[in-house]
């Protein structure tokens, strides 16, 4: 690596094992991860993305491979690392019986570089609970005062695992935007996710890992042209015949009674050619409904990764 790249490179990680006696939990992953990048690890369950993670936290000794957090190896990164990271993990201990705001002061005393506490509770959303008791908020509630708690030593790094499961859908948008203010202050984040969608709205950049490899990896938007074409969908009005419709937009991928569907890799002329037939042919086309590939269709076609024999077919 230049010495140019290493300042603009947050996370390295290169040919990174895991294995737990004969199951390879992570089997040589690599990637990086920019400075002020929203990095989503994607993966179904058991694919290897929290193993892969809590190598990157320091929390877990890896069997091989290379990894840089913030310039230094988390294996042997200490305080040091400790202090300008922040961890956001699926369940937090938070003590139950103290105020959010105890809680979070409490905390804030192991790093050198606090947040005001303050601050952090108004930037959560939880102004209203400052005084309440961390054991009777709310499942979203405490996913806040967990996430208040991953940024109260105003980490340079943050990872955010599952970070809005059991939120509304409200307050899993306030979170998007809190996070992607962290983004705009400079703060690298690091999120696993197993809603799809928040990484499409969230990330810069998606890993799908199945079965302890990476098997894709690109924004959101690169992943979803690997699938391919738009698909347009038009109800035509009776007495039309979806046949008539084949010299204006080509072979229909399916004709159900009145409705055509096409799949397109340039779907405005495709609507261009189908509004001009419809208005030269004086009828009103019933719906037309235009759909791009999501990243869940891209994560369902990929993660389903075979371990079938990882546990006990292979060398450690
Ligand atoms: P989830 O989405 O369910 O959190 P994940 O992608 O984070 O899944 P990991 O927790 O990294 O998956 O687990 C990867 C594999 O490693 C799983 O098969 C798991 O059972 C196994 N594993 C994890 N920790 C251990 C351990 N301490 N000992 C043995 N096997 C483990």
């Amino acid at each position: 690596m230049t010495t140019a790249n290493r300042a603009s490179t947050a996370i390295e990680v290169v040919g990174l094992h895991k294995h737990y006696g004969s199951l390879r939990a992570v089997d040589g992953i690599s990637f990086q991860v920019a400075t002020g990048e929203i990095y989503a690890l994607l993966g179904q369950n058991g694919a290897g993305k929290t193993t892969t993670v809590e190598i990157l936290e320091g929390h877990r000794e890896r069997t091989a491979g290379e990894v840089s957090v913030l310039g230094v190896d988390p294996a042997v990164g200490g305080r040091g690392l400790r202090d300008r990271v922040g961890i956001v993990l699926q369940s937090t201990g938070l003590e139950p019986e103290l105020s959010v705001r105890e809680a979070l002061w409490l905390y804030s005393r192991v790093y050198r570089r606090r947040a005001d506490v303050d601050d952090l509770i108004e930037l959560v959303g939880l102004r209203d609970k400052a005084d309440q008791r961390v054991g009777s908020l709310s499942g979203g509630q405490r996913r806040r005062a967990d996430l208040a708690l991953g940024l109260v030593g105003q980490p340079e790094l943050l990872f955010l695992d599952e970070p809005t499961t059991g939120f509304d859908p409200a307050a899993r948008h306030q979170s998007w935007e809190l996070i992607s203010n962290l983004r705009a202050a400079g703060t690298t984040v690091v999120l696993t996710t197993h809603y799809l969608e928040e990484a499409e709205h969230l990330a810069d950049r998606a890993g799908v890992i199945a079965a302890g490899t990476m098997v894709a990896e690109g924004t959101p938007a690169e992943l979803t042209a690997t699938l391919g074409g738009t698909t347009i969908t038009v109800t035509l009005p009776e007495g039309a015949h979806p046949a008539d419709l084949a010299q204006v937009i080509g072979p229909a991928s399916r004709i159900a009674g009145q409705v055509v569907e096409m799949v397109t890799a340039s779907p405005t002329g495709v609507l261009h050619a189908l509004t001009s037939w419809a208005v030269g042919r004086g009828v009103e086309l019933a719906s037309i409904e235009v759909t791009r590939p999501t990243l869940e269709d891209v994560f369902l076609g990929l993660a389903s990764g075979d371990r079938s024999g990882a546990e006990g077919d292979r060398d450690v």
